[in-house]
């Protein structure tokens, strides 16, 4: 195919993407967005396979066959809980393609321009820091091999920060001698350590950050890939993927009240035992869903607030018949929804979505947070740290800072969820102890299943 015609087509390729973002920043859109995202795909997948750069076929089908499969088994089997740590997998995947790409150019031009050994120095380090980062990121989220907990030694971050000059330095040795191709092989070391030295120390609630930032370096990898291969189409796509990831990186840190600086050097996230002890000490208003249904009738505003428990217990769709039900009976429902509920991005809105809950009825942590004052009832179902009012009030709490749902100002609240154990960040919530809460313990879904059996009755 004429190279103008592929350079069109990156171009066109390129507009799909730019309009399937903007279609993704909307509940109501993001379904057309991820169509036309995969248009796009599309498009560039099959430009480059017609460049004249292919010159054998069967390892590209091989290739493709192998992948989809394993693409669609997985899509079709992860549960919705399990998503960040398949998106931690994906990036881990783009970062390893970008490395391994670059590789083989290293290896295979040893006379190459300063330009190129400089380009394929910054791939070969993002591609493998982002490969080791996202497999740690993966382990940690499924608490497989490594506990979700940061793991701190003496003297780290001096370490990691050696490792980046290290890196740095190497980089720019290879571009000031081109021909030193071995350099590569220190740099994907050092790079691959580097991964792992910044993704250990971070853990409990800081995880969705780093999934996000990670995802940013997936994109620049394909960036700097691009710039390799004189390929416009992955320059323009990497650089939309490593923009955005960046972009959700800021909002997910703004959610939280910190910095980047801090989410990534603080260590957040040790569970502190004093905390244990003291849920088991304090007494709690326990009700059963009996009790939680006579309250929801005899309210006239009711706020849900579900959270990551919400998900495992697959409670959603009983959420939906239980507001369908109190608005029946002139109720008004509203759900709040905290930006990071749950363990991904938008995994709150997700759900109810696939339960069909109006969007009408779902209001952001802002719009929510000036109505709890006159709210009758608040039903948090398996939310937990998005509820904290430690994050307010307590200026030692790991989670000072981060904008919580303001839940406990409204006339009572009750938490469905089995225990009084705590949530991601790991410390107690003193939501539970205030003398306007009542503690449902039970699964999400059953509970609401027999509030609903009740409010029938
Ligand atoms: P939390 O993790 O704070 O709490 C969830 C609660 O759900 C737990 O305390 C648990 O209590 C309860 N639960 C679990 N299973 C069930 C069940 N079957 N029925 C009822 N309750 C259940 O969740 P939040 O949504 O409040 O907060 C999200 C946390 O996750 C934040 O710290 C956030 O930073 C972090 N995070 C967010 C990501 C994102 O992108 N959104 C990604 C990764 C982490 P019990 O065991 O007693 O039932």
């Amino acid at each position: 195919m004429n190279q103008q015609w592929i350079e069109l087509a990156y171009v066109a390729a390129a507009v799909l993407f730019i309009f399937a973002l903007k279609a993704m920043s909307s509940p109501r859109t993001a379904r057309r967005g991820n169509l036309i995202g995969a248009l796009g795909m599309l498009i560039a997948i099959v430009s480059t396979l017609l460049s004249r750069g292919v010159v054998s076929w069967h390892w590209i089908v091989i290739g493709l066959v192998l992948g989809s499969a394993i693409g669609a088994y997985l899509a079709t089997t992860v549960k919705m809980t399990g998503m960040p740590q398949m998106v931690a997998m994906f990036n881990g995947m783009g970062g390893l393609a970008s490395g391994l790409v670059v590789l083989v150019v290293a290896f295979s031009s040893w006379r190459m321009a300063s330009y190129t050994a400089f380009t394929v120095g910054v791939s070969t380090l993002i591609g493998w820091v982002t490969l080791t980062g996202s497999l740690v990121a993966f382990a940690k989220l499924q608490g497989f091999v490594l506990s979700g907990k940061p793991l701190l030694f003496p003297m780290q971050k001096l370490a990691n920060l050696g490792l980046l000059l290290g890196c740095v330095g190497l980089i720019a040795l290879w571009t000031c001698l081109p021909t030193w191709w071995w350099l590569v092989i220190p740099l994907l070391l050092m790079a691959c350590a580097l991964g792992i030295g910044f993704t250990i120390p971070i853990g409990g609630g800081d995880m969705p950050v780093v999934i996000s930032l990670l995802n940013s370096y997936s994109g620049l990898a394909a960036c700097a890939t691009g710039f390799v291969l004189g390929n416009s189409g992955l320059i323009i796509a990497g650089a939309l993927v490593g923009a955005s990831g960046i972009i959700l990186t800021r909002i997910m840190c703004a959610a939280m009240n910190r910095s980047l600086l801090n989410v990534l050097f603080a260590g957040v996230g040790v569970v502190t035992p004093a905390g244990e002890d003291q849920a088991e000490r304090k007494p709690v208003t326990s009700w059963t869903a009996q009790d939680a249904a006579i309250c929801l009738e005899n309210s006239s505003r009711v706020v849900i607030v579900p959270g990551y428990g919400m998900a495992v217990a697959q409670a959603q769709h009983a959420l939906r018949e239980l507001a369908d039900v109190l608005v029946e009976s002139g109720i008004d429902v509203t759900y709040g929804i905290h930006e990071v509920a749950g363990r991904m991005p938008g995994h709150m809105n997700v759900l109810l979505a696939e339960a069909d809950v109006p969007y009408e009825q779902l209001l952001d942590r802002q719009s929510v947070n000036s109505e709890f004052d006159h709210t009758d009832a608040v039903l948090v179902i398996g939310a937990n740290d998005v509820v904290n009012p430690a994050a307010r009030s307590d200026k030692t709490s790991p989670i000072y800072g981060m904008p919580i749902l303001d839940v406990d100002k409204a006339g009572t609240v009750m938490v469905c969820k089995r225990t009084l154990n705590p949530g991601f960040a790991g410390i107690d919530n003193e939501l539970f102890y205030q003398d306007n809460t009542a503690m449902i313990f039970g699964d999400a879904k059953k509970t609401v299943t027999e509030i609903i059996a009740a409010l029938k009755e």
